[in-house]
Order: structure tokens, then sequence, then C-alpha cells
């Protein structure tokens, strides 16, 4: 089983790269990326804790707000596979990202105690490493400890969600600029869940057939926030333009409980041709291929 999308403790999610592999060996993955938001800084543990016999793709998945079809703009995430880390301009970026997700934090943090919730986001950064790309739920977390909600779930529903009170926009990487970055370093570009409507407005069809021509290399289209018609709609468009497909669960441990590890999965034919484009590092494996 193939799953192309899943977060670790170095971004926001419940299990170290470590327990996180464990995790995925467990459950019958054979090849599993690693996609924190906005670092490649769990990429050399995961490469030091990969079990034999499972393949590791080394990637992120990037911040970026992107045209949304109707004249505006919709934040939208995209996943970059085995870029070289060290290429400075997604070095730059990466930085820059981190550090407006760990001011905004700090605004949501100070929004939240002045309406009463006990939740001290200076506090909570003091926790995280230095350079962590910390995100809204590590707030969730802070506000379950504090008993305001039972599950950082419940948090998003509540006082994170995007239309709330305390909500506060980070800086994201204008899309195509991203691709760009991405496919210069070597990389290969996913649109991740873009249909995902839960999570906020999404981008019209015609986007992605833009994106798809200005140099977007596939969408992931099972995911655990696309229902059936709008996988229907994604692969309409895939087989329209050629772009590669993918699933993934998006995992993030207990931190979003809606889909096991695995839960969605990307054939092997799609996931050869993204190693087949890939020229900025190793997919790191025994041997190769072992999609299965
Ligand atoms: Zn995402
Ligand atoms: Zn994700």
């Amino acid at each position: 089983m193939i799953d192309l999308h899943t977060h670790s403790t170095v971004s926001d999610g419940t299990e170290t790269p470590t327990e996180l592999l464990a995790t995925a060996a467990g459950a019958g993955v054979t090849v599993l990326a690693l996609t924190d938001h906005d670092t490649t800084g769990g990429w050399a543990e995961a490469t030091a804790a990969r079990p034999s016999g499972m393949t590791l793709v080394r990637g992120a998945e990037f911040s970026t707000v992107s045209p949304d079809g109707r004249g505006g703009e919709v934040t939208a995430h995209l996943l970059g596979y085995l870029f070289d880390p060290e290429d400075p301009a997604i070095v730059a970026e990466q930085e820059r990202v981190r550090a407006s997700r760990r001011d905004r934090v700090r605004a949501m943090g100070e929004r939240m105690a002045a309406g009463g919730l006990p939740v001290d986001g200076e506090a909570l950064l003091a926790r995280l490493p230095a350079d962590s790309p910390a995100g809204r739920p590590h707030i969730g977390q802070a506000l379950v400890a504090a008993g305001v909600v039972e599950s950082v779930s419940e948090a998003f529903a509540g006082p994170l969600r995007k239309d709330g009170p305390y909500y506060v926009e980070k800086y994201n990487t204008p899309m195509a600029t991203a691709i760009a970055m991405i496919r210069a370093a070597g990389g290969v570009a996913v649109f991740a869940h873009p249909f995902a409507r839960k999570k906020g407005p999404i981008v019209e069809s015609s986007v992605i057939l833009d994106l798809a021509a200005a140099g977007l290399d596939g969408i992931e289209i099972d995911h655990p926030d696309h229902g059936p018609e709008d996988r229907a709609t994604l692969g309409a468009l895939a087989a329209e333009t050629g772009l590669i497909v993918t699933g993934s669960s998006d995992y993030h441990g207990t931190n979003k409980t809606n889909t096991p590890i695995a839960g969605e999965t990307t054939a092997p034919a799609e996931f050869e041709k993204i190693i087949e484009r890939a020229k900025g590092v190793e997919v790191l494996a025994d041997r190769r291929p072992p999609a299965t």
C-alpha cells in the first residue's frame, strides 16, 4: 500500500517520524511519503528509522495561495516530493512561511486570551523547536488540555475555524511560484486535496487546468475530505490533462482522527510516474520498485 501524504510531530502530527514509520509498517504500508508542513526537518530522522522493506519518499506540504477561478484567491496546499532540500529558494521560502506560522499562533493566542479562552500562544511556542512550522493543531491541543474542547477536531470546528473570531491568516507562497520552485529543485508538485470543501473555499476546475498547463505534475484525488462527486470531477480533469493521480490519508495521528494511515492510497503505476520525474533526491528503498 502506498500512502503519499502524512505528518509527524515535526509539523502538526502527533507521532515522531520514527513512530510514524512504525505505524505505517504495522499497517502494511510499503511506500510512505513524509510530508510535514513547510519543512524538511523530519527527513533525517525518517531516513534513519526507515524499516527494511519500506520505501520512503521525502516530501513536504507547502502552504500556498491560489487564484480561485472566480476572480479571488484561496489558500491551498501543494505537495512537493523528492526535491533538493538545500535548494536556496526552497530553504528561504520555507523559513519565511514557518516564521509567519509562529506569528499566527501568537496572534491567534492573543485574540483567544482577549476573548477569555485559556490560551497562551507565546508559552505554546516556547515548548516547540525555534524553527517549528507551528499550526492551529498546536493551539487545538492547548484547548483540549485546558478542557475547552474534547478533541483537536472539535477545536477546528469551533474556536480555530477560518470564519471564526480568532482566525488570523499567515503568509502563503503563490501557487505558481511554489510549483516552479519545487520543479526547479528537481521535485514533483502535486496539488493536495484541491476540493477539500470542509477546509474552506476551493478552486474552480479551470484553475486546475491552468496549473496543469503551468507545470503542475499531479493532483491528490483520493483524500478523506473528498466526496464521490468531487473525486469523479477530479478524475475527469486528470484524464483530460494527463496529471498524475495520487491518493493518501493525510495522517496526523490523533490530531485528525477521520482516516487511519493508508486509509486512502496511491496506485503503483501513478507512484512510478512520480519516481520517473523526480530528480532532486533519491527515493529511499532496499530495492526498487517494491510498490504493491
Ligand atoms: Zn493539507
Ligand atoms: Zn497534510
